[in-house]
């Protein structure tokens, strides 16, 4: 039987397990990345297992999240990172350079290679023919330290693309009716692996809106074979050399199969406040919009801003509507500098940004109250964008620009009608990606060789073994859907605390509910309860890490997103599956008992635990391979990497 594109990958960097559906591998990783809000963690843990020096082939640190340095705690962090990547051999690129993904896919991302990031967004260069996954900050350090990755081998699925974009229909359309379909929830335990004639009708860049994208649909990661386009898009960016061919066999067998004709697809919004929330945007047409952002790791490209430059040269964008452009990556800005676009997009009256993640995670142009939003960005979570009564749309940069010209959500085809030499802009590479590289420092550039902490950097916290009685209050009990959002909300006032956990932890799920935090701290142990798909969204660990700082022993929820839940058995939470009648059954408040003795139980591989509420008793399950019950039983991944370290000397 032949092999699908990521079986291939997947053969060449297996270290431990078979490629069998569900069965638990360990992959070798050539390349990590961490950006700085999960960066932090990653270095102290880094340093707290007493490693030396990176041992991935690329290993490289960003500082895109948080780059406006409102006082020191984020100007220490910055230069804390600088200073790990300095001594433990990474690349560092500069806050200002740009996104994490953005500066990854034009420096370092190749075909046939696997990535781990410890963001959510890492399946970005999938579009290159690249294996690339989100993981937490611990994983990301242990693989930096040589050590394999495990997985539980998901399904891959054949998303086969036919035909060729129409007019106005982008990549950001082809994500955007695959969640239409699938919703958040549609890829999870998945590869969605993208074939077909209709993929070289699409350039890389393309190609990379798709699989960055994918993410919200809970995929573990999503991937293009390779072709002239990727070739193409590597000789552009002056990596022409690590091209290499990768295809599916024509026999390969998938799990499943999803077909996207993509003539049929035209321009599509996703609404409030999810992205899978999605309709073609002439049912929304008309609503005022009074602020546009284009930018993002999905949408932030040279390839994305200028179809936006070109459509507004020579116009003004509406007066009542405030028009951002925010590129992905600085080469983007300094690139469309040069060609004269930039000062067309300021004269068109486009406030021109600095590339970051900014606003994507509400620091900066926070949209003003109970008001309209329209952005080219992935995520839509209520309040992600700083404010909790917020409406923001996402979209592809063509209706963006088409909005922000209107000053209303309006169908481009339809503006197009009433805009004299109006078209369609299409996409258009450069010939070559020529920024400067001066805000990236490599490994022999170093500056630094020692680390440098400011008084904002604390002490990674460690867990203790897990113990055999668990039991305390339904501290919380929340819906379904919780994001890591809801848990660590990612603004600027919260999150300058990511290397302080006693600070951070203060203001744990406090978008649920304010006086949790201090609940739990009194408690002294304790559960949370959720519905369906708690911890989607990030990769953000402290959404696991602050939960163990105050003291929570268990999550029990009707399913966990994949990310969060390795999380949670990173940092020595157990997670148990209940079905709708148990959580139905649960009121915030009770007290729970776990009946079993839970080490024994999680260290003896048994599934099936009895839980007691009140006078009830209910079954919740543990499905967790192996090794997760032995960083569980250990109390989270630092301590069992210690155990292994200690056991192996
Ligand atoms: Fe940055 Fe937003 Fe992309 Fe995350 S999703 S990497 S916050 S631009």
């Amino acid at each position: 039987m032949g092999q699908t594109l990521t079986e291939k990958i997947l053969e060449d960097h297996l270290v431990e397990g078979e490629l069998e559906t569900g069965e638990e591998i360990g992959i070798e990783i050539d390349q990590v990345l961490t950006q700085d809000t999960t960066g932090t963690m990653v270095w102290l843990q880094f340093e707290a297992m007493g490693l030396d020096e990176v041992q991935t082939e690329i290993a490289a640190q960003y500082c895109d999240h948080q780059t406006y340095q409102f006082d020191f705690k984020n100007t220490d962090d910055h230069r804390f990172l600088r200073s790990a990547a300095g001594t433990y051999g990474a690349h560092f690129s500069r806050p200002g350079n740009g996104i994490c993904h953005n500066v990854h896919r034009e420096n370092f991302a190749a075909p046939g290679k696997t990535l781990l990031g410890s963001d959510s967004h890492t399946p970005t260069p999938g579009g290159l023919g690249e294996l690339a996954i989100g993981a937490g900050g611990i994983d990301v350090t242990v693989a930096m330290g040589g050590a394999p990755y495990y997985i539980e081998m998901p399904e891959i699925v054949n998303v086969r693309l036919e035909g060729e974009l129409p007019e106005w229909a982008t990549a950001k359309d082809v994500i955007l009716e695959m969640l239409r379909r699938l919703s958040v929830k549609g890829g999870v335990g998945k590869i969605l692996e993208y074939t077909g004639p209709g993929v070289e009708t699409l350039t890389a860049p393309e190609r990379m809106t798709i699989t960055n994208m994918g993410t919200e649909l809970g995929a573990t990661t999503s991937i293009f074979p390779t072709d002239e386009q990727t070739e193409d898009y590597l000789e552009r960016v002056g990596r022409g050399d690590e091209y290499v061919e990768i295809q599916p066999d024509e026999d390969a067998e998938y799990d499943d199969e999803i077909v996207v004709d993509l003539s049929d697809l035209e321009p599509l919004i996703a609404q409030p406040s999810m992205p899978d929330n999605v309709v073609p945007v002439s049912e929304v047409a008309g609503e005022d919009v009074e602020q546009v952002i284009v930018g993002s790791c999905t949408n932030g490209g040279y390839e994305d801003i200028l179809p936006v430059a070109k459509m507004l040269e020579g116009r003004e964008t509406s007066m009542e509507t405030e028009t951002i452009v925010a590129p992905g990556s600085k080469q983007a800005s300094e690139m469309l500098a040069r060609e004269g676009w930039v000062a067309e997009m300021m004269a068109a009256g486009v406030n021109f940004s600095e590339a970051t993640c900014g606003a994507c995670i509400g620091i900066g142009h926070v949209p003003a109250s109970d008001s309209v939003s329209l952005r080219t960005f992935n995520r839509n979570f209520e309040g992600r964008s700083g404010i909790e009564d917020d409406n923001v749309y996402l979209c592809s940069p063509e209706v963006a620009a088409a909005a922000a010209i209107k000053g209303e959500i309006i169908d481009p085809r339809d503006l197009e009608e009433e805009e004299e030499d109006l078209e369609a802009p299409g996409v258009e590479l450069p010939e070559e990606y020529d920024g400067s590289k001066t805000d990236l420092i490599a490994p022999d550039e170093a500056v630094d060789d020692e680390l440098i902490k400011g008084p904002n950097i604390g002490d990674v916290p460690i867990r203790d073994q897990l113990s055999a009685d668990v039991e305390g209050e339904a501290l919380l009990k929340m819906e379904d859907n919780i994001t890591t959002d809801h848990i660590i909300p990612a603004t600027q006032d919260i999150l300058m605390y990511r290397s302080n956990v006693p600070k951070l932890s203060e203001f744990t799920l406090s978008r649920v509910d304010d006086t949790f935090a201090e609940r739990a701290l009194d408690a002294d142990g304790g559960f949370l309860v959720a519905g369906e798909n708690y911890g989607q969204g990030s990769s953000r660990e402290h959404a696991a890490l602050c939960p163990m700082y105050l003291g929570i022993e268990a999550v029990l929820a009707q399913s966990f997103a994949r990310i969060h839940r390795a999380n949670l058995f990173n940092f020595g939470i157990v997670p148990l599956t209940i079905d709708e009648d148990t959580y139905e059954s649960i009121d915030q408040g009770d007290e729970i008992e776990i009946v079993d003795d839970v080490y024994e139980a999680v260290t003896s591989g048994q599934e099936e635990f009895t839980v007691r509420v009140g006078d009830d008793e209910f079954t919740a399950t543990l499905d967790a391979s192996e090794r997760e019950r032995d960083i569980l039983a250990a109390g989270g991944k630092l301590a069992w990497t210690r155990e292994q370290a200690e056991g192996a000397s």
